[in-house]
């Protein structure tokens, strides 16, 4: 390992609870994600064998090894909103307009070929054996690891209780309960009310959908004061829900969240491609 590169486990983190990724720069923050890529390959590598989904060649689960190198190279990205950035700058020029109620955010793929559509069989094809695979490589994305030990709090993106029924399980909550079992709350963010499905909709009314969809458990409120919360998804689109949701516990106190996502959309999606909630 070059010198000035981070090894896992000693990341900086900044006394304003920042994640400290996006003060490593240049060489060794490349360095330090091609390490992160070389542990996830290490990871990916280690599983039972099956057939990946993608090829289809043999031997893995849900995706090969191959499909990772090819799919699955980590790219720098907006340290508050997870957007791929090209320039050599720590947020996008969205976020630098906008305060937004995340301390952080990372994702481990752009929300694409194949992961677009592997996450909607997950999803939509109960596919909950695949949360580990999901959470093995969200895991060996850049920071994740630093966010999950310093979180007080994980919590899943909550489905409604009609989405939960039609579905028979929250992708967001298997994520959660793979990347840290022992912080794992699904009890505290509530979904208080069903929206229509993001995908029918544009950025305007997406953000207007989310309104008031979330809210905070009065009896667990109180342990959300001061806590460092890592909220999870399957996959963030335009951010609406992430952020209206991390506003919630933001009012209750909250007093750090780094949102993780297995993929991110990029650019935002406004109409087609992506699935709902
Ligand atoms: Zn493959
Ligand atoms: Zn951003």
């Amino acid at each position: 390992m070059a010198p000035g590169v981070p090894a896992r486990g000693s990341y900086r983190i900044d006394r304003g609870g920042q994640l400290g990724g996006h003060r490593i720069v240049g060489v060794a923050r490349r360095e330090y994600i091609e390490t992160m890529f070389r542990a996830l390959l290490h990871r990916i590598s280690a599983h039972l064998p099956s057939q990946c989904a993608v090829c289809h060649a043999w031997p893995t689960q849900p995706v090969c090894e191959a499909c990772v190198v090819r799919f699955a190279q980590p790219r720098p990205r907006c340290r508050t909103c997870a957007l791929p950035l090209a320039a050599p700058v720590d947020q996008c020029g969205d976020c630098l307009l906008a305060q937004r109620p995340l301390d952080a955010c990372v994702a481990a793929v752009g929300y694409e070929y194949p992961w677009s559509r592997l996450l909607v069989e997950f999803k939509f094809h109960a596919r909950p054996g695949w949360a580990d695979s999901f959470a093995t490589l969200l895991r060996s994305a850049p920071w994740v690891e630093p966010g999950l030990e310093r979180a007080n709090l994980v919590l899943p993106m909550p489905l409604s209780a009609r989405r939960l029924r039609e579905r028979g399980f929250n992708q967001a909550l298997e994520l959660a309960r793979h990347l840290s079992p022992t912080k794992l709350r699904a009890d505290i963010l509530l979904r208080i009310r069903d929206t229509p499905a993001q995908t029918t909709l544009g950025r305007a009314q997406r953000l207007r959908n989310v309104h008031h969809a979330f809210a905070v458990e009065p009896r667990y409120a109180p342990l959300l004061v001061g806590a460092r919360v890592v909220l999870v998804d399957d996959v963030m689109t335009s951010g609406a829900s992430m952020f209206s949701a991390a506003s919630i516990l933001k009012e209750a106190g909250a007093g750090h969240i780094t949102g993780m996502v297995m993929a991110r959309a990029d650019p935002p999606m406004t109409h087609d491609g992506a699935p709902g909630q």
